[in-house]
């Protein structure tokens, strides 16, 4: 019964950016103001995230690794309106299947903070008090290691899924307003700070915070109106400024606020840019506001990709006005 677990909950939580992804969204959720993520040898020996959020009460800590259970939705009507990041109750669960997992958590209505300990099946193996504010501190040891094959892999690429790891913290990081982020990694005795941004309430501020000035200063801003309800507003670099190296980490797109991958758009601009005869790739930080009926983050499991119900028209007037500011002519 335990390896069927496995086997189907590996699914939602295919490397360690998605985990940490999961996690970081648990925070926010939480209504944290303050997340601390720390790394162990890249991830793979532990990772950790710490939030003040509003806890776990007792009453849910055998519920926290229940498959599709979540606190997050009453009602199936609600999943139309649903703004919180999560809500199919996988990612603990798959998690504590995946390596061990505890968590820390305490509310407003407890004095001292509850340590849980979860099995690889999410039972409970053990609890006891631990001093710690309220707040949630998730750890997850050994990630893939009752996958052996999957965790040599895992192994084997480390350094590269390290690397995206950091640039799914930057996209939060950027479009986070007023959430502090720190990010540090252990290696040997040695820690180091790899982001930390204090939560300002701009994305301006934030792209300044996470990429530095100069960086973003070869950004312009966008705030198009596409329909009545429709809008697209953050930043581009200008043609011709920006980044050498091909655009993947560079560029990041929202929903709503909500991190999601549009490859049709990064698509666009990288054609768009090179018409423009820009030797370099576009910079983006995008956020698509758009009615909650007018897509569907329900794709696939990790929620990152979505279907966009008018992306080709959103994309022709993004892509127009584009051309209208600097078309060759006149850049
Ligand atoms: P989902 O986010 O889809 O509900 P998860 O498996 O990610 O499912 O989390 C399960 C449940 O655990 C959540 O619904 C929430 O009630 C609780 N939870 C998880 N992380 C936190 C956290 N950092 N703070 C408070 N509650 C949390
Ligand atoms: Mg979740």
């Amino acid at each position: 019964k335990a390896s069927v677990h496995r086997i189907c909950s590996g699914q939602v939580i295919l490397d360690l950016s998605m985990a940490v992804k999961e996690l970081v969204e648990n925070s926010l959720d939480a209504g944290a103001t303050s997340i601390e993520i720390k790394l162990k040898d890249y991830g793979a020996d532990s990772l950790e995230v710490a939030d003040n959020g509003c806890g776990v009460s007792p009453d849910n800590y055998q519920a926290l690794t229940l498959k599709y259970h979540t606190s997050k939705i009453s009602e199936f009507a609600d999943l139309q309106s649903l703004c919180s990041f999560g809500f199919r109750g996988e990612a603990l669960s798959s998690l504590c299947a995946l390596g061990d997992l505890n968590v820390v958590t305490r509310t407003k209505n407890e004095t001292v903070a509850t340590h849980v300990q979860f099995d690889h099946s999410g039972s409970i193996i053990s609890q006891k008090s631990e001093a710690r504010p309220v707040g949630t501190t998730v750890i997850v040891s050994g990630l893939f290691k009752s996958l052996p094959v999957r965790h040599k892999e895992f192994m084997k690429n480390i350094r590269r899924e390290y690397s995206r790891l950091l640039t799914v913290l930057h996209g939060y990081a950027l479009i986070a307003k007023n959430v502090r982020l720190v990010c540090t990694h252990l290696t040997g005795k040695t820690r180091t700070m790899i982001l930390k941004t204090q939560g300002t309430s701009s994305i301006k501020d934030n792209i300044i915070t996470v990429f530095g000035t100069k960086m973003a200063a070869c950004l312009e801003p966008v705030d198009l109106s596409v329909c009545s309800e429709c809008r697209i507003e953050g930043f581009v670099s200008k043609p011709g400024s920006g980044s050498g190296r091909p655009s993947g980490d560079r560029q990041f797109f929202y929903i709503n606020s909500r991190p999601v991958e549009l490859p049709k758009v990064s698509k666009m601009l990288n054609e768009l840019y090179r018409s423009f005869n820009s030797q370099q790739f576009p910079m983006a930080v995008l956020n698509f506001i758009l009615p909650t009926t007018t897509y569907d983050v329900n794709v696939t499991p990790d929620k990152r990709k979505v279907f966009l119900h008018a992306e080709s028209e959103l994309l022709q007037a993004f892509r127009q006005s584009l051309e209208s500011v600097y078309a060759p002519e006149r850049y």
